[in-house]
C-alpha cells in the first residue's frame, strides 16, 4: 500500500524516471496460436458425454479426456465458479493462475489458454467460447473471468473477521478432489490451487489499486467453454459469494447451482502438447 505521506523525498528527477515507457513482460506472438477454427470443426461433431451439477457453496470435479470439451452454464441466477484444472495422470501438474496472468493478462476469454505450473508449463486448456466476451472493461476496470484473485478460503476468512466458515471455494474443491480421487482431505487440501475465476467481475480500484470485485454481469444461459489439452480432472466450486456483487464466505449471498457438460468428438485428433522442454539443469 502507498503511503499519503511518503517516508521518502521524491528525488529531482522522479518525473523522468516515472515517464519511463512500460514494456511488456512476456509478448505472446512467440507462442503458438490454438488452431481455433480446427477446434470449431471438432466440436460441431462433438456428442454430449457427461454433466455434473455444481450445487451452490460447494464443488464437484469432473473427469475430460484430451480433445474433449467442456462447457461451464450459469443455470437459474447470477453465479460465479473458482475453477481449477489437474492433470488426471499426474496430480502434481495443476493450473498455474500466475502465470498465465502474466501471458494473458488480468481476464481471460476466447483463444486464451490456462498453463500449468513449473516444471511442466503447457496448456491444460485452451478456452474457445465466452458469452461475456461483450462485456470488455468497464469504467472502473473491472471484467469477467479473472486470474487475479486466488480462492476464498477459510484461512483468510479468520485472519480477518476471526470465525470459520467450511464452504469457501479453498474447502470445497478440497472436498471435491478427495471425493473424485479417493484420498484423504489432508491429501487433497495442497493439490487446490488459485483459480480461474469463471463469470467474475473484479479489478483493482484506480485510487487504492486494491482487488475489487463487483455483481457478475453473468445471467442463466450464459457459458464459458474449453477444450481440454491434455487428459484432465476439472473441479468447480460455485462460490458463496454468489454473483460476488457483496460478500463472500458466508451464507449471506444468494447461491446457484452451475453446470459442467462434456463432450466428446471420437472422429477428432488433437495432438497433446508435450511438457516445457527446458532440461531442467539449472546450470548445473
Ligand atoms: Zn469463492
Amino acid at each position: 500500500m502507498k503511503l499519503q505521506t511518503p517516508a521518502t523525498p521524491a528525488p529531482q528527477d522522479a518525473e523522468a524516471r516515472r515517464a519511463i515507457r512500460p514494456t511488456i513482460c512476456y509478448p505472446i506472438d512467440t507462442l503458438p496460436q490454438p488452431d481455433l477454427a480446427g477446434i470449431d470443426v471438432g466440436r460441431a461433431g462433438a456428442e454430449k458425454i457427461g454433466e455434473v451439477l455444481v450445487p451452490p457453496r460447494d464443488a464437484r470435479c469432473v473427469a475430460v479426456p484430451a480433445g474433449g470439451f467442456f462447457r461451464i452454464t450459469c443455470t437459474e441466477g447470477s453465479q460465479v465458479g473458482d475453477l481449477n484444472l489437474w492433470n488426471a495422470t499426474d496430480l502434481k501438474e495443476h493450473f498455474f493462475s500466475g502465470k498465465t496472468r502474466a501471458l494473458h493478462g488480468t481476464h481471460l476469454s476466447t483463444g486464451d489458454r490456462l498453463w500449468s505450473r513449473l516444471p511442466y508449463l503447457r496448456p491444460m486448456a485452451t478456452i474457445i467460447a465466452d458469452t461475456l466476451d461483450w462485456y470488455g472493461f468497464d469504467a472502473f476496470g473491472g471484467s469477467v473471468h479473472d486470474v487475479i484473485g486466488t480462492r476464498c478460503d477459510p484461512y483468510t476468512g479468520r485472519l480477518l473477521s476471526g470465525s470459520d466458515y467450511h464452504y469457501c471455494c479453498h474447502s470445497n474443491l478440497t472436498r471435491a478432489l478427495a471425493d473424485h480421487t479417493g484420498m484423504s482431505l489432508t491429501e487433497a487440501e495442497p493439490l487446490v490451487h488459485d483459480v480461474l475465476n469463471v463469470f467474475m467481475c473484479t479489478g483493482f480500484t484506480a485510487d487504492t489499486h486494491q482487488y475489487f470485485m463487483k455483481a457478475s454481469p453473468v445471467r442463466p444461459g450464459d457459458y464459458l467453454e474449453f477444450m481440454a489439452e491434455i487428459d484432465l480432472i476439472v473441479g468447480l466450486s460455485a462460490c458463496p459469494g454468489g454473483d460476488c456483487g457483496d460478500e463472500h464466505t458466508s451464507d449471506k449471498a444468494a447461491c446457484h447451482p452451475l453446470l459442467i457438460e462434456v463432450f466428446h468428438n471420437p472422429a477428432f485428433t488433437h495432438e497433446v502438447p508435450p511438457v516445457n522442454a527446458y532440461d531442467r539443469s539449472h546450470g548445473r
